[in-house]
């Protein structure tokens, strides 16, 4: 394929014309498919169906000898924190085990924050006057959610391949009123990347001007590669310890998408001071987690050993409806320039770069032509995307046959899209 901006006029109109046809042809298929959220297939969620019938008639006391059925033990399960502690990089004593969702984890510990601040904090942040966030972009759009459902301002900087432009977050964190970042560590969402040692460095040893700033390490994807490399990221406590800001880091996880994605395990990890504080407030919240659950995860997945062969399991579903969106858009878009787009080594998207102002456009033509998906713009902030460029694709939930549907048909959207805006371009400089 040649480049779309070294084409003459009348080439640029007969490539328009042929990738018109092949999009009007794939719309005629009237195909159903949607690529929008992460979500485990069905087939994934089988490898956990022993888990429903455990713990098992009789099964419900921990090692300890508490019973798993009755209220009490706000931190979790000692066995089930010892078996997350190496994969969170953080002491059992230091974890807490929570119910099924790490995004409700975090949305607590902004709102407490918000109420009563954390350790370090001269007030609560909602006393800041104008509390901020660095948020890389493209980035988690529940993520962005919580921040603007309370009104914390979000600053956008770039990801560059290997985590958040740091030059950036240097000058934003100068501001005190900038007390926090979210990060996906590990096979970012939507880009993939992993942040590098020198990154995590960095933010570990931030000069942050509020003393209570607090990176929000959300390492979502920890356990989750798509090769057969099992990529490891630095330990951001100790990496924070050595720094001299030991309360900087809070860890989240969950299992969500290693055994069942509504009925997992979220952590919560930190340093003792922040473990307390969480617990405090949480304590006020609930009157323990459901032990059942955790005694569950433990008989399923026993150990470190285990959670990576399930992990090895997804892999082999995953891997290769990944591999089909990439071969599309390599057979459409390679050598045009319409797109670049990202080869993750883990987690649960492709991150695509459509043509600066086409995203919007290219989510029209999919949704005309039957595939659905994440609105243009939702991995910025505020939905906002300054370029109109970023897609995020996922393509775990459908079957690979429709995977491969839908990417061919993705493909041609952004082609068709790119040729459209050069069209215009073209036109207007005549
Ligand atoms: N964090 C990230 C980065 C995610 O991508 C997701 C799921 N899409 C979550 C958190 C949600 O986690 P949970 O199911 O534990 O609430």
């Amino acid at each position: 394929m040649t480049l779309i901006a070294d084409l003459s006029t009348p080439e640029l109109a007969a490539l328009r014309s042929s990738v018109q046809a092949r999009y009007d042809a794939f719309r005629s298929q009237g195909l159903k498919l949607d690529m929008t959220r992460g979500k485990p297939a069905p087939d994934q969620l089988d490898l956990a169906n022993a888990m429903l019938a455990l713990p098992g008639n009789g099964d419900y006391f921990s090692a300890a000898g508490e019973d798993g059925r009755n209220y009490g033990n706000l931190q979790g399960l000692a066995e089930t924190r010892a078996l997350f502690s190496p994969i969170l990089g953080a002491p059992a004593d230091r974890v807490v085990v929570g119910d099924n969702s790490s995004l409700a984890l975090m949305h607590d510990c902004i709102v407490y924050a918000l109420l009563k601040g954390v350790p370090g904090s001269a007030r609560p942040w909602s006393k800041e006057g104008s509390p901020a966030f660095i948020c890389p972009a493209p980035g988690y759009d529940r993520h962005f959610a919580i921040l603007e459902e309370f009104g914390i301002r979000m600053l956008p900087v770039a990801m560059t391949g290997h985590g958040p432009d740091m030059d950036a977050v240097e000058k934003l964190a100068a501001d005190p009123s900038v007390k926090g970042m979210w990060c996906v560590p590990k096979y970012s969402n939507p880009t993939g990347e992993i942040y590098s040692d020198e990154t995590i460095a960095r933010l570990a040893a931030l000069r942050a001007a509020a003393p209570d700033f607090r990176l929000f390490w959300d390492n979502a994807y920890c356990v989750h590669h798509l090769t057969e490399r099992r990529n490891e990221i630095p330990n951001i406590l100790e990496e924070c310890e050595r720094a001299g800001h030991p309360d900087r880091a809070f860890i989240f996880a969950s299992t969500s998408k290693v055994t069942l994605a509504g009925a997992g395990v979220a952590f919560f990890a930190s340093s003792a001071a922040n473990v307390r504080w969480y617990l405090s407030s949480a304590s006020k919240r609930s009157i323990g987690p459901d032990k059942l659950n955790q005694l569950r995860h433990v008989r399923f997945l026993r150990d470190v050993a285990g959670v990576e062969r399930h992990m090895d399991a997804h892999r082999a579903l995953i891997a290769p409806k990944f591999a089909a969106v990439a071969e599309a858009l390599e057979r459409h878009l390679a050598g045009t320039g319409a797109a670049r787009w990202t080869a993750p080594e883990g987690g649960y998207f492709i991150s695509v770069e459509a043509t600066a102002g086409t995203a919007k456009r290219v989510v029209e033509l999919a949704k005309a032509a039957g595939v659905a998906l994440t609105p243009a713009g939702a991995t910025w902030p505020y939905g906002k995307d300054p370029h109109d460029s970023n897609l995020r694709l996922a393509p775990t939930f459908p079957t690979l046959a429709e995977v491969r549907a839908a990417s061919e048909g993705i493909a041609l959207c952004i082609l068709l899209a790119a040729i459209e805006a050069r069209a215009v371009h073209r036109a207007e400089s005549a």
